[in-house]
């Protein structure tokens, strides 16, 4: 396997960071995760527009112009031969002595590595997925994708233990924010999409405005509203959006069944539009 260094294409094994990477010191930078589907980059204007307002967020400049970045990721597809898979992009703020401050001449570190995920390409989904629901810890900027993983990190492994693949995150008024690594959705029993208006609270998933367009343009009502966890129980269908996992079904919540404990039909139906759409794409 190849990935990408501060401009060097070098063996997995042998790519490394600084000791005193901002990155590693302070969780002080943001990243991508890109799907690969049939070699093409999926999203990746939306990813870099996502990835440019970030940095700006965080006074971080970006470390190439977007054109260099682009061929950057797509020589790493390349290299790595991926198919089906993800490019994972990290931009930290630079290396410096350990200081909370940082000096604006720092120079951004940028990295970049690829891995196959075939698990991606299924076309129907069966089982499902159960999720906990857990206290949402995290910061007040949760629209910015930033390394600082760790509420992410526990409350998915508490999951895990549950032997769940996902949580949904709930606020202190009792409102779904999201699932750990993707957006929560439910369909209300008008047959309705809801989802979290984007704002400070949540990720901006790529996978989520995708799919937003695509339901709007296929005639299904999208509703952008708080959503309660009760009301997700109560729900007709649950599902969560991700670049990894594009719409996976949720038959439970904590205790809770949600229909008939199977995958629904509206779900199935984004997730068919979704896999339309992915094979529609065609190179740039
Ligand atoms: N929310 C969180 C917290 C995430 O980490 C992710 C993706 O990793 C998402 C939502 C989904 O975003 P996207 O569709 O861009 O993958």
């Amino acid at each position: 396997r190849i990935a990408y260094v501060n401009g060097r294409y070098v063996p997995h094994r042998a790519a490394t960071v600084h000791i005193e990477d901002r990155g590693l010191q302070f969780a002080d930078g943001v990243y991508e995760v890109i799907a690969i589907w049939r070699g093409l980059p999926v999203d990746l204007g939306p990813h870099l527009n996502r990835l440019e307002q970030g940095l700006t967020e965080l006074q971080i400049p970006m470390p190439a112009s977007r054109r260099v970045v682009a061929h950057v990721l797509r020589e790493v597809v390349r290299r790595n031969g991926i198919g089906t898979g993800i490019v994972y992009l990290q931009v930290n703020r630079g290396v410096a002595p350990r200081l909370h401050t940082w000096d604006h001449g720092l120079r951004p570190s940028m990295i970049a590595t690829a891995r196959r995920m075939p698990s991606m390409a299924r076309t129907v989904i069966e089982d499902g997925a159960k999720v906990i629901s857990v206290e949402d810890i995290r910061w007040k900027r949760r629209d910015i994708k930033t390394v600082g993983l760790l509420p992410n990190v526990l409350a998915k492994q508490k999951a895990q233990a549950a032997g769940c693949p996902e949580v949904f995150q709930v606020d202190g008024d009792g409102m779904v924010t999201e699932a750990g690594a993707s957006n929560a959705w439910m369909v209300d029993q008008d047959g309705r999409l809801i989802t979290r208006p984007l704002g400070h609270e949540i990720l901006p998933g790529i996978t989520r405005r995708t799919l937003v367009r695509l339901a709007r343009d296929a005639g299904m009502e999208v509703v952008e509203r708080p959503f309660s966890l009760e009301e997700a129980k109560a729900a007709r269908e649950a599902f969560f959006s991700s670049t990894t996992n594009f719409v996976m079904p949720v038959v439970q919540i904590d205790d809770a069944v949600i229909g008939n404990g199977k995958p629904g039909s509206v779900s199935a139906r984004l997730r068919a539009l979704y896999l339309d759409y992915l094979n529609g794409l065609t190179p740039d």
